[in-house]
């Protein structure tokens, strides 16, 4: 038998084929995960609720399963951490507010329940942003996760905890949502890789709802391949989300597998360069675009001049969104219900639980979201927002025109100190410069670890972006950079992660 620590360091492939072959059981892949969990989340507070028991019988039924001789699937076995987000049958679901605290969901969101149908091992929920608003998790109720290569540091955000627990060796896989950047930020930000599928890849049934035109759901891990095989899990058609997409998944497995770019045309946005980037990840991120120019891809540059404005049209757009969203949580139907003690009507029992539950960056968004959507200044905020977005799309139509992906930082600057940016919520906004243009336009993108700054020795992110419904593209280069910095490199960056 191997060594339970060592369990906690294969890949997701590794461990669902040792699986398989029956090199170790998934109950003990479970249990090395779990003392991993005991032994480090009080550290780095990745886990809002760890489902111990639910984890270990899933286990034993995978390895029931495979004495009977029957069919597995890809991940049979292999645990994974679920973001707060995702509505889970008899487990709770906070979505980082105090709102929802202690409420448990009659239902599993498709992504829950395709997990469970692969035999993928679900260990908890996983930190994050109140309703997946931030880019640090400090807006969590729950209080914040540190980043595993420095604690004192972000993980990122809103999906800190499912990074977080990718990289302090607490579970192979997770699952996080992006809105504006919420899965390849904190994947930068921890040296792991994240996916945001092209919109509608994945089913937002059971998703608490930030801002439904841009929310997506998708894979976090430590390689690409895995990345990948998660995303095969959980993607494809859903008809109880009326925007998902009705059509073949991309083979997302293939391309990872085959990782060659020999050929493909590479586009390095000039926007996204300048003032603001740290010259640390510019460093990581030329070197990434000469090994990929050495990989035998054609690299040029592609100028997208509406992507100056898409923080601002994001930062009326999400909110207006949002405002309608929340508004669900009224104290009525579920989730917290405080101050009705005969006395008061209704609606001033919504103001009183509202104001007590929601945090101050959640009400700052709806009353931005409010304002915008109001009727006198609908068409000055939400209406030119709504234009930008247009032109957005149209840059990437056309610089998808003559390039196979488009290569960027995935982020200006490497985690900053927990604290730093608290109270200066621009500052806050900018950690997504660069991943919203793709949430604007619906198509996808990944992050992944392109080294670590030279001045401060924390890790960087690589953003490729590929078409709407080309995802596979991005698992090509991917790979392909993987593989080749890892052969630099002598291992794969999150090995150097601190222990903790
Ligand atoms: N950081 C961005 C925000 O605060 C994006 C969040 C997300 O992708 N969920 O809105």
């Amino acid at each position: 038998m191997t060594e339970m620590s060592d369990l906690t360091r294969l890949t997701a492939a590794e461990t669902a084929t040792g699986i398989a072959s029956g090199a170790f059981s998934a109950v003990e892949v479970t249990e090395a995960h779990l003392a991993r969990i005991e032994a480090v989340d009080e550290k780095v507070h990745a886990f809002l609720h760890v489902d111990r028991e639910g984890a270990l019988a899933a286990a034993r039924a995978v390895d029931a399963k495979r004495e009977r001789g029957e069919r597995l699937g890809p991940l049979a076995g292999v645990p994974l951490a679920l973001k707060d987000i995702f509505t889970t049958e008899g487990m709770p679901t906070t979505a980082g507010s105090k709102i929802l605290e202690g409420w448990v969901p009659p239902y599993d969101a498709t992504v829950t329940r395709r997990l469970r149908e692969a035999d993928v091992v679900i260990l908890g929920k996983t930190n994050m942003d109140e309703f997946a608003m931030g880019s640090s998790t400090e807006n969590s109720a729950y209080g914040p996760t540190g980043n595993p290569w420095d604690l004192t540091r972000i993980p990122g955000g809103s999906g800190g905890g499912s990074s977080a627990s990718l990289a302090s060796f607490q579970a192979p896989l997770a699952i996080g949502t992006d809105t504006g950047g919420s899965i390849r930020q904190p994947a930068a930000v921890t040296g792991t890789v994240g996916v945001k599928p092209t919109y509608g890849g994945v089913s937002r049934y059971g998703m608490v709802a930030f801002s439904s035109s841009l929310d997506q759901a998708g894979p976090c891990a430590r390689t690409v391949l895995d990345a990948a095989l998660l995303h095969s899990v959980i993607a494809g058609h859903d008809p109880m989300d009326s925007t998902s997409v009705d059509q073949p998944v991309p083979d997302v497995v293939a391309a990872a597998r085959e990782g060659d770019v020999r050929g493909m045309r590479v586009g390095v946005v000039k926007e996204f360069r300048g003032e603001g980037y740290q010259s640390g990840v510019m460093q990581r991120f030329d070197e990434s675009v000469a090994l990929l120019r050495e990989l035998g891809a054609e690299v040029v540059e592609v100028s997208c001049p509406s992507f100056t404005k898409a923080l601002a049209a994001y930062y009326l757009i999400a909110p207006s969104e949002c405002s309608s969203n929340l508004a669900r949580f009224d104290a009525m139907r579920y989730g917290m219900r405080i101050g009705d003690d005969g006395t008061r009507s209704a609606e001033d029992v919504t103001a009183i639980t509202r104001e007590a539950g929601f945090g101050d960056e959640v009400k700052r968004r709806v009353m931005l979201g409010t304002y915008a959507l109001s009727s006198g200044y609908y068409d000055a905020y939400y209406g030119s927002a709504q234009k930008v977005r247009t032109l957005i799309t149209r840059d990437f139509a056309r610089a998808f025109e003559s390039v196979d992906v488009l290569v960027s930082p995935t982020t200006p600057t490497t985690a900053f100190p927990i604290g730093e940016r608290a109270d200066d919520p621009m500052a806050m906004y900018l950690a997504d410069l660069c991943t919203i243009p793709s949430n604007l336009a619906g198509n996808a993108a990944m992050s992944l670890p392109s080294g670590l700054s030279p001045e401060d020795g924390l890790p960087v992110g690589l953003q490729i972006i590929a078409p709407a419904m080309a995802d596979d593209r991005l698992y090509r280069v991917g790979a392909a950079v993987e593989a080749a910095l890892q052969a630099r490199w002598g291992h794969p960056l999150i090995e150097e992660a601190p222990s903790l």
